[in-house]
């Protein structure tokens, strides 16, 4: 008897898009795709794509009740924060997305950080929510510590500024408080929040509404330019290690941030939103440990090309597994390697990008080297492959160690051909890692 391939529909057209579906693909799903832009690698791989906005939530539900869809998985924030979980779930999917509810871990940063104080979770920070730009100015006057200052909503990922870094002094802080309520960014408010300093790392982990089972950590490079300068992006690139751990992240560090994990989720559950999907970890490990910067509701993106290829069980399940409340971490296993994440960005991003010219992929080559290709925010029209504002393509070197990880993501690379594009190479090599381990040797006193 021939067993039905599962029907599966991830929706966004990303890189960390591109690398779910390619799990899912090797876990022998039928994958069907709603995505704003026409990503070549997830079109090739999926059996019908439909080109929408991801947050159009009536035509992405009925899209999957044409296509007969069992499993969704959720690859954005966006169409989180539209409901489109809850919206799937009434009609008997089994999501991997967090409900609206519960998703407000990530869309409203002033409910994560109380809920984390209310329920005592360790790793929080003191902290102050205001919807008004007097109340605000007054706590920034009288702080007498550093903030971090955090439009409430979402903004991309671009909205925080931080005391001694963007804001060269209090002046700064309080137009820039300012400024976020006359301009209405990021929509609702502001949260003010001690500054901390150390490294940070990224723990992803699949969640069930109870159980949180870890994937590798993760450090990713936010700022545009090499040696860690430049302003904020949506990620540059992302390592990983063979251990699962880092080279400044001890044992203890990891328990103690999974502490943190399973306190969050388990606030959730007694708040009546449950977690269901993938809850991603923004740590910052300090002088007095990890502490919790941000929490996302899905997987990150470079994040997710680093630990889903190494995924060795089969992902479709551990999706029913999440959805079904009932993951057994006997079901997931990452194999022992170590990778390395560089994105190919158009040449100016995080500035002003030069955006709508061709790019050349030798994908064969690419395989050669030992990495994986994922494509981002690119579109394929009349067979030319052209790039966007945002991030192009995603090179991700595998291989037992960090070295040879990072010198067949650098091969790979010379395979990717563009006239305006840009990469950050030093992402993985030894010279910048010793620098952090050194940072954080220093600040560990
Ligand atoms: P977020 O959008 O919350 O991830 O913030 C963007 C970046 O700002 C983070 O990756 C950190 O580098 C930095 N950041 C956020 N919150 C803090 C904080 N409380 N102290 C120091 N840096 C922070």
């Amino acid at each position: 008897m021939k067993i039905m391939a599962e029907k599966v529909l991830v929706v966004g057209g990303g890189g960390r898009e591109h690398a779910i579906v390619d799990a899912m693909a090797r876990s022998e799903a039928d994958v069907y795709s709603v995505m704003k832009n026409r990503n070549p690698g997830i079109a090739r791989l999926v059996k019908a794509h439909f080109l929408i906005k991801e947050t159009d939530v009536v035509k992405v539900v009925q899209f999957a009740k044409d296509n007969q869809i069992e499993l969704a998985v959720i690859g954005p924030e966006a169409p989180l924060e539209a409901g489109l979980s809850d919206a799937l779930r009434n009609e008997g999917i089994d999501v991997v997305g967090p409900s609206k509810k519960a998703a407000r871990m990530e869309t409203d940063k002033g409910f994560a950080r109380s809920l984390l104080a209310e329920h005592k979770v360790p790793g929080n920070l003191r902290f102050g929510i205001f919807s008004d730009n007097p109340s605000a100015a007054k706590f920034a006057k009288d702080a007498d510590f550093q903030l971090a200052v955090k439009p409430i909503g979402l903004t991309g990922g671009k909205g925080v500024k931080i005391e001694g870094e963007q804001l060269r002094d209090k002046e700064e802080t309080l137009a820039y408080v300012k400024e976020i309520f006359d301009r209405s960014i990021g929509g609702v408010g502001v949260v003010l929040e001690e500054k901390i300093v150390g490294e940070e790392f990224t723990l992803q982990a699949f969640v069930d509404g109870e159980r949180v089972i870890a994937m590798p950590l993760v450090q990713d490079h936010k700022r545009a330019f090499e040696g860690d300068l430049g302003p904020n992006t949506g990620g540059m690139g992302s390592y990983s290690l063979q251990d699962h751990l880092l080279p400044f992240v001890t044992k203890d560090d990891f328990a103690q941030a999974m502490e943190s994990m399973r306190r969050t989720v388990e606030a959730l559950r007694k708040e009546d939103c449950a977690y269901q999907g993938v809850l991603y970890g923004q740590f910052m490990l300090t002088a007095n440990g990890p502490r919790i910067i941000e929490f996302n509701a899905r997987f990150g993106d470079p994040e997710a090309m680093n630990v889903l290829p190494l995924l060795d069980s089969n992902f479709v399940e551990i999706c029913h597994g999440i959805a079904d409340g009932e993951l057994s971490s006997s079901k997931v296993r990452f194999a022992k390697l170590a990778t390395v994440c560089k994105y190919v960005v158009p040449a100016g991003y995080g500035l002003e990008p030069k955006a709508n010219l061709p790019i050349e992929v030798d994908e064969k080559a690419v395989a050669n080297a030992g990495a994986k290709l994922f494509y981002a925010a690119v579109n394929e029209e009349n067979g030319r492959i052209l790039t966007s504002s945002s991030r192009a393509v995603g090179i991700v070197g595998i291989a037992p160690d960090l070295e040879v990880a990072e010198a067949n993501c650098e091969r790979a690379l010379k395979h990717v051909r563009g006239e305006a594009i840009y990469v950050r190479h030093d992402i993985g090599r030894k010279e910048i890692i010793e620098r952090k381990v050194e940072r954080m040797r220093t600040i560990k006193g």
